[in-house]
Order: structure tokens, then C-alpha cells, then sequence
């Protein structure tokens, strides 16, 4: 009967987008509720407070606070090195090569019990990229393995193999297995990699603001840099091993900021995933590449642009590459993802005009794209708004369905978030300096009308000029 009154409800708050947020199901009737909903042919609307509610969930299971960085175990050992500020050389947890050039990983699953098919998954997306290979040897041996188990205490494992155990935990709960990306996220912790916001080299990519962390040491430790090997493949905003903007936010602000404006587009939890950066960089480490080359005869890696030589005697090019040895470069990676999967995003260095998708027909899809607008030396940007209409806010405040993020600082942490009428015709916003990104985002099929502004350039006082 619970169901049914779900049900009712959000039917007769159709009309009342906010209040569903209200209305959602607590945690106990979710399951079954689920269920009939899908069997109804959700509305948008309902689907988005579905959606809403499984990501807050993944972020309740991946923001355990209990454990370093989130979802990350530490060893006695490791716990000694960070207070040190010590880290344990890596190779020593990596798990080491066979004879034959392959990197065994032993693993079982354990009670309480898990769903396998994900875990399943996972490890084949691993094996078909990598030379690791998993083996399920059922019952604990008493050397070093992976136990798949849910232990409630969310998705988390430990970096790299612990040795001196009888199997290390990887604990994933149900939440944690409704995609594949998070258990090769944590099969990825497990083979030695760290997020990647903690890499060494993280300040040349993402600004950390701190101010917008909650308050507590172990929220604090979630932002500390690591000692990382980077093997020389460069910072990757779509790594399935990068959290999302807001993770552990105090305040619902970004405690994020990617210093490449587009690369903004790719922090958050539905736009990570394994990427050709994680494939290249385990590749890298466990020496897979020169088994490649040397079980296809090949010398030295003829691949270019960070490709790498695969299992199949060719070369792996990353997006924005072709040619057999990748050595041709049409885009730049980041640009590469950008246009494969925020298709409208673009670059905008001419005066004219700037618009929502399709303006004046009315936004009716899921979208998000960034338009970079950007003036010459000396210059900055001025729009002036000519009409503006989004979803209204949710109840918590929040531009939740529809919003258009402003940039127009040089510090690109300053953002505003803009629903609704929020923008009267006729405003004038100007950045800072040469540089103003609009990031728009729409949750929502239902239609509004969206954005539309002229844009100027206009001279930057007491500009000597570079
Ligand atoms: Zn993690």
C-alpha cells in the first residue's frame, strides 16, 4: 500500500516540480517503489528525483568518513607513513609479474555476499585492457587476494596489494554495483591507483578549495596530494579515478574547480569513467606494453601522442589521434572528449550572440555543454542579456533542474548558478579579464526557453597590453 501512495503523491504534485524532492520515499520503501515506477514509464520529472536520490545515495557510499579519502582503507603501515608524511615506495604494492610476463591477481567472494555480475564485468574490462588477470580461487590461501564482499561500510578498498594478509578486502555494498564504474574504481584502488585529485601533479589541473570542504580532518584528508608515479601520462578529468566537483562539500559548492574550463564538464559522477589515461597509465605500470611488444616481435612501441601497443600487436590511440601509430593529432585529448560527449560546447572568440540550444525553441532535453567565450588581449567580455527563462529551483535551493553556471573572474572557483527569471532582460555581465565560460545544465525535458545575450567586447581599463 505504501507504494501505491507514492504513487498518488507524485502524481498529484506533477504539476509542483519541487515538492517531489519532498515527497521522495524514504530509504526502506525505495526498492519496491523503484520497481513500480518503472513499470509505469516514469515521467521526467519523477525520473529525475529518482536520479537525484540513487546519486545521493552513491555519494553517501563513497563519502565514508571513517576512511581515508572516502573509499580508500589504509594499513596500519600506511596509516604510520602519511602521519610521517612518508609514502611507501609504490612498487612495493604492486602486485607482482609471473614468469610469463603476466600480472596475476588473485580473488574470491565473500560472505555477507555480493551481487557478481558487476564485479564480474569489472574484472573482464580490466583483463581486456591490461595484462593483469584475475583468478577466482574461491577459498582464502593464505597469501595475498582480493576478497569482493559488502561489509556495509560502502565501496572502498585499500591502494595497492597488501601482502602479509590472508586477502584484503574490497567492500562493495549494493549501491556501489548499479554501474561498472565503481567497482573498476575500486579493482583500480586495488591495483595501486590513487584518485585522481590526489595525484602529484594536481595543482597544474584542478584548483582544491578547501574553504568549501566540511570542517573535519578527515573531510580535510580527502584533498591530500599523494607521492604518486605518473608515469608521464598527463592529468585525465574523465579518469574513472577523479571524484566529482562537490565531493565532500560543506555548503553544495564545488570543492573542485578544473583549472581547463571544459574540463569541468567531466567532474561529476555520471560523466567519469575508465578511460584511455587509466588503461595507458596500468599499462605502464605492470610493464604491459613490453609484453605486448615482445609477444608480437616488435621492438620498441612505434606508438605516438600517448598511444600505447596493445594486445592485438597495434597500437591503443587515444581520442583525437588516427593513423596506424596514432601519429596524427586532430584535436587535444581533453578537446577529444569534449566533442564526443558534450557535443555542444564550443569556443567563442567574435562578437554576435550567445544562446541556449536551439533558442528560441524551447531547452526540452537532458543537456550540458560549456561555451568559452573568449576576447582579445586587452579586451573583456560584456553580455548583455536579452531574455533568460530556466526551471525554477528545487526545495533545496538549489538550480537543480535547469542552471547556467557564470565564470567571469580570473579565478575560475568564482562561479554564480542561475535558474528561473533570475537573469532580467538587459543585465550586463563582464568578466574579469579576456576569459568568460558559460556552463549551462538541464536535468529536464520539460521545456523552458531558455538563454539568449549579444556579446561585446569591450576595452579592460588600465590594460598595458601583452
Ligand atoms: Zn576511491
Amino acid at each position: 500500500m505504501k507504494c501505491l501512495l507514492v504513487v498518488c503523491t507524485l502524481v498529484v504534485m506533477a504539476g509542483a516540480l519541487p515538492a517531489l524532492l519532498e515527497e521522495a520515499p524514504k530509504d526502506g520503501e525505495f526498492t519496491d517503489d523503484l520497481n513500480l515506477f518503472d513499470a509505469r514509464n516514469l515521467t521526467d520529472d519523477e525520473q529525475l528525483a529518482l536520479d537525484r536520490e540513487l546519486m545521493e545515495s552513491k555519494r553517501r557510499l563513497l563519502e565514508n568518513p571513517d576512511l581515508y579519502q572516502g573509499d580508500i582503507l589504509l594499513t596500519e603501515e600506511q596509516k604510520r607513513a602519511l602521519k610521517e608524511r612518508n609514502v611507501i615506495p609504490s612498487s612495493a604494492n604492486w602486485w607482482p609479474a609471473a614468469a610469463d610476463g603476466y600480472v596475476y591477481v588473485n580473488y574470491r567472494f565473500a560472505s555477507p555476499s555480493i551481487a557478481k555480475t558487476m564485479v564480474l564485468q569489472a574484472i573482464n574490462t580490466w583483463q581486456a585492457n591490461t595484462c593483469v588477470r584475475f583468478r577466482d580461487i574461491q577459498n582464502a590461501d593464505g597469501k595475498p587476494h582480493l576478497i569482493f564482499q559488502n561489509d556495509n561500510s560502502g565501496c572502498n578498498s585499500f591502494v595497492g596489494r597488501i601482502s602479509n594478509t590472508n586477502g584484503q578486502p574490497v567492500n562493495l555494498a549494493p549501491g556501489c554495483l548499479t554501474e561498472v564504474d565503481t567497482p573498476i574504481h575500486e579493482i583500480g584502488h586495488a591495483l595501486g591507483l590513487h584518485h585522481e585529485q590526489s595525484r602529484s601533479d594536481r595543482d597544474n589541473a584542478i584548483y582544491v578549495v578547501l574553504d568549501n570542504v566540511k570542517p573535519d580532518k578527515n573531510s580535510r584528508d580527502q584533498f591530500a596530494k599523494e607521492a604518486t608515479n605518473n608515469f608521464n601520462v598527463p592529468y585525465d578529468y574523465s579518469s574513472v579515478m577523479q571524484y566529482y566537483s562537490t565531493a565532500f562539500s560543506v555548503n553544495k559548492k564545488e570543492t573542485m574547480v578544473a583549472k581547463e574550463p571544459y574540463g569541468q564538464l567531466f567532474l561529476d559522477l555520471s560523466s567519469t569513467s575508465f578511460s584511455f589515461m587509466d588503461k595507458r597509465i596500468v599499462n605502464l605500470q605492470y610493464k604491459c606494453i613490453a609484453l605486448n611488444l615482445k609477444k608480437c616481435g616488435v621492438a620498441a612501441d612505434p606508438c605516438k601522442n600517448y598511444g600505447y601497443f596493445g594486445t592485438s600487436c597495434k597500437c591503443v590511440c587515444p581520442p583525437g589521434t588516427s593513423g596506424t601509430n596514432c601519429e596524427t593529432l586532430n584535436q587535444p585529448y581533453l578537446q577529444a572528449l569534449v566533442a564526443a560527449k558534450f557535443p555542444r560546447s564550443k569556443t567563442i572568440v567574435a562578437e554576435g550572440r550567445v544562446t541556449s540550444t536551439g533558442y528560441p525553441s524551447p531547452i526540452a532535453a537532458k543537456d550540458e555543454y560549456i561555451q568559452l567565450i573568449k576576447a582579445p588581449a586587452c579586451k573583456k567580455v560584456r553580455l548583455t542579456f536579452t531574455a533568460f527563462k530556466l526551471t525554477q529551483r528545487a526545495t533545496d535551493k538549489t538550480c537543480a533542474y535547469q542552471q547556467l553556471t557564470v565564470r567571469k573572474n580570473n579565478n575560475l572557483v568564482i562561479a554564480s548558478s542561475y535558474c528561473a527569471s533570475e537573469i532580467a532582460p538587459g543585465k550586463v555581465i563582464e568578466s574579469e579579464g579576456t576569459t568568460m565560460v558559460l556552463h549551462f545544465k538541464s536535468f529536464t525535458t520539460s521545456p523552458s526557453p531558455g538563454y539568449s545575450a549579444t556579446i561585446t567586447f569591450v576595452p579592460q581599463a588600465s590594460c598595458t597590453g601583452r
